[in-house]
C-alpha cells in the first residue's frame, strides 16, 4: 500500500459548495483536493438534465455573491435559469478561478476514519485510493442520491427507464413514444409539460397532488439586467436577514388583520409575480393552519382555473398537508397540460401500483405499455449522501450508528464525536427550505473562518461539546414543532424512505435567524465546543 497523500482539507463534492470551499481554502494557503464522483463539475445541475430542468429560485439571486467581478461579467438570460445555463456557469467558475486542477472527477469516496491520535481524517474511494486530511468537508449536497421506488418488477421492464435525477447527457426521445411518468414533485412538474408535447401518450401516475404556482418565466432585459447588476449589493445583503434568503418583500402582517379584499388582492399580486414569494404574503401562513388553508383554498381555485375538467382539477388539488409543508412547486403550464388530449392522470392515491412488468406496469385491472417510464420519485435527502459513506469519528464510532433515530449535529455543521468533519447544509440547518446559494456561502464562509481562527490560534482540531450538541438538536426540534411542516408526510420529515426516521431534517428557525445565531458562535471563540 502506497502512503495516502496529505492535504490540509479535503473536499468531498464539486457542486456550487466544493467549488465556493475549494477557492476560500486555497486563497486561505491551504493544500486542498476535491473529489467529486461525476465526471464534471455542477453537482445538483450536472446530474439533473431532464427536460425543463431550471431552478425556481431567480437566477440573479441564485448565484454566488463572493465576486463582485463575476457578478458583472456573467450574464443571466432568463429570470429563473435552466439546468444547461446554471451548469454553464459553474463550469465558468470553475475555469475562471482555476479550481479545476485541485478537483478529482469520477473519484467517489467510500470510507472517511478519524485517526483519534492525530486528528486529522483518512479517507479512502472506491478504487482504494487513500487521502488523509486536517479537515474533511462534506458539500455533498441535499439531494444528490436519487430514490428508485421499490415498486416490485421495477427490474423487469424492458423500455427505457430514467429517474430524473440521473438523466442521460444526451438526452432521451420522446417523440412518438409512450411515457409513463411516476411521481408529481417539483422536478415532474417541470418534465411533465415538456414531455407531454413531445410524446404520442403520456400518463402521470400522482400518489400526491401538489401545490404549484406559475414561475411566470421570462427573458431577463438588458435594462432588468444592468439595474440589478449596479445595486447587487443592496439585494445580497437583503437576501441574507429573509427566513427564506430571497429579496422578497415579506410582509409583517397576519392575514387575519387584512379583510378578505385586502387579502384577495394580495394573494392575486404576489401570484401575478410567481414563484415563492406567495409564501412571504403574510407572518403567520406557516404557523397558523387556518391562516395557511386561505392560501391552500386561493392556490386550488387557481387550479380549478386551470385545469379545464373538473374531476381531473379536484384530483390536482392537494388537500392533504398544509402549503408548504411538502415544497410547493414552482410551474410552466403544468396544470393545462393535463387539458392535452394526449395526456391522462391516474390517481394513485388510495393504493400503489401494483407492479412493473416487461412492457409496462399494472395498476388494479389496468395494464399500461409503455415504451419509457420517467421516475421523478425524489432522494434520500440531507442524509442519503452523508450516510452513504462509511464515516466513523472518535473511537470507531460510525455516523450510520449516531445517526440511527435521526440527525444529530450543532448548527448542522458540526458533529459531536466527529472534530474537523463539516457538514455543507445538512440536518439542521435552513438549507433546502432557503435559497441554496445564500445558504451556501453562509455556510462555507463560517467553516473556512473557523478554519482559519484555529490556525491563527494554534488549535488543530474542534469539535461541538456533547451539551451543545444537545442543544441545538432540542432547539431544532421546538422551532419545528411550532411550525406546520410536521403535519405532511414529507422528505423533509424523512416520510420518503421506508425506515428513515420521521424527523424534521432542515432548521426551520429562517436563514437570516440562523446567521446571526451562528455568527454568534463564532464571535465568542466558538463557546461550547471543544477546541484543542
Ligand atoms: P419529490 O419532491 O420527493 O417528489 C417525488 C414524487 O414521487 C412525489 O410525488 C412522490 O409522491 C412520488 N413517489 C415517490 N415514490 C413513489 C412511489 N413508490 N410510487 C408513486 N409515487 C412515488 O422529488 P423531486 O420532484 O425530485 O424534488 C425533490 C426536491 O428537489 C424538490 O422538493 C426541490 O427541493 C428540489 N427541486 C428543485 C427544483 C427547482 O428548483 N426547480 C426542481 C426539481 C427539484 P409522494 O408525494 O406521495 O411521496
Amino acid at each position: 500500500m502506497t502512503a495516502p497523500t496529505r492535504y490540509d482539507a479535503i473536499v468531498v463534492g464539486a457542486g456550487i459548495s466544493g467549488l465556493y470551499l475549494l477557492h476560500r481554502l486555497r486563497t486561505m494557503g491551504l493544500s486542498v483536493l476535491v473529489l467529486e464522483q461525476a465526471s464534471g463539475v455542477g453537482g445538483t445541475w450536472f446530474w439533473n438534465r431532464y427536460p425543463g430542468a431550471r431552478c425556481d429560485i431567480e437566477s440573479m439571486t441564485y448565484s454566488y455573491s463572493w465576486s463582485p467581478e463575476l457578478e458583472q461579467e456573467w450574464t443571466w438570460s432568463e429570470r429563473y435559469a435552466g439546468q444547461s445555463e446554471i451548469l454553464a456557469y459553474l463550469e465558468h467558475v470553475a475555469d475562471r478561478f482555476d479550481l479545476r486542477r485541485d478537483i478529482r472527477l469520477g473519484t467517489r469516496v467510500a470510507e472517511a476514519i478519524l485517526e483519534d491520535s492525530e486528528d486529522r481524517w483518512s479517507i479512502a474511494t472506491d478504487d482504494g485510493e487513500r487521502f488523509s486530511a486536517r479537515f474533511l468537508i462534506m458539500a455533498t449536497g441535499c439531494l444528490s442520491v436519487p430514490r428508485i421506488p421499490d415498486i416490485p418488477g421495477i427490474e423487469r421492464f424492458a423500455g427505457e427507464m430514467h429517474h430524473t435525477g440521473l438523466w442521460p447527457h444526451e438526452g432521451v426521445e420522446f417523440a412518438g413514444k409512450r411515457v409513463g411518468v411516476i411521481g408529481t414533485g417539483s422536478s415532474a412538474v417541470q418534465a411533465i409539460p415538456i414531455i407531454a408535447t413531445e410524446a404520442a401518450q403520456l400518463t402521470v401516475f400522482q400518489r400526491t397532488a401538489n401545490f404549484s404556482v406559475p414561475a411566470w418565466n421570462a427573458p431577463l432585459s438588458p435594462e432588468m439586467v444592468s439595474e440589478r447588476k449596479a445595486r447587487y449589493d443592496v439585494f445580497r445583503r437583503w437576501a441574507r436577514t429573509t427566513t427564506a434568503g430571497n429579496p422578497w418583500n415579506t410582509r409583517r402582517q397576519s392575514v387575519w388583520d387584512a379583510t378578505a379584499e385586502e387579502r384577495e388582492r394580495e394573494f392575486e399580486e404576489r401570484y401575478a409575480v410567481g414563484g415563492f414569494c406567495l409564501h412571504a404574503a403574510y407572518s403567520d401562513l406557516f404557523s397558523d393552519p387556518g391562516a395557511n388553508e386561505l392560501l391552500c383554498e386561493f392556490i386550488r381555485g387557481k387550479i380549478r382555473e386551470r385545469v379545464r375538467d373538473p374531476e381531473v382539477a379536484e384530483l390536482l388539488c392537494p388537500y392533504d398537508h398544509p402549503l408548504g409543508t411538502k415544497r410547493m412547486c414552482v410551474d410552466t403550464g403544468y396544470f393545462e397540460t393535463y387539458n392535452l388530449p394526449n395526456v391522462r392522470l391516474v390517481s394513485i392515491r388510495e393504493r400503489p401500483i401494483d407492479e412493473i412488468t416487461e412492457s409496462g406496469l399494472r395498476f388494479g385491472d389496468e395494464q399500461f405499455g409503455f415504451d419509457t417510464i420517467v421516475l421523478g420519485t425524489g432522494f434520500d435527502a440531507l442524509t442519503g449522501a452523508l450516510l452513504a459513506i462509511d464515516l466513523r469519528g472518535r473511537a470507531g464510532q460510525s455516523l450510520r450508528e449516531k445517526w440511527s433515530e435521526g440527525p444529530r449535529s450543532a448548527l448542522g455543521l458540526t458533529i459531536s464525536g466527529f472534530p474537523n468533519l463539516f457538514t455543507v447544509t445538512g440536518p439542521g440547518s435552513p438549507s433546502v427550505l432557503s435559497n441554496m446559494m445564500v445558504s451556501i456561502e453562509q455556510h462555507v464562509d463560517w467553516i473556512v473562518d473557523c478554519i482559519d481562527y484555529l490556525r491563527r490560534q494554534g488549535f488543530t482540531a474542534i469539535e461541538p461539546s456533547a451539551a451543545e450538541e444537545d442543544a441545538w438538536v432540542e432547539h431544532a426540534r421546538a422551532v419545528g414543532e411550532a411550525s406546520l411542516y410536521p403535519r405532511a408526510k414529507s422528505w423533509y420529515m424523512g416520510a420518503n424512505i421506508p425506515g428513515k426516521p420521521r424527523v424534521l431534517l432542515p432548521y426551520v428557525g429562517g436563514v437570516g435567524t440562523y446567521r446571526t445565531l451562528c455568527d454568534a458562535v463564532a464571535e465568542r471563540g466558538y463557546d461550547g465546543f471543544v477546541l484543542r
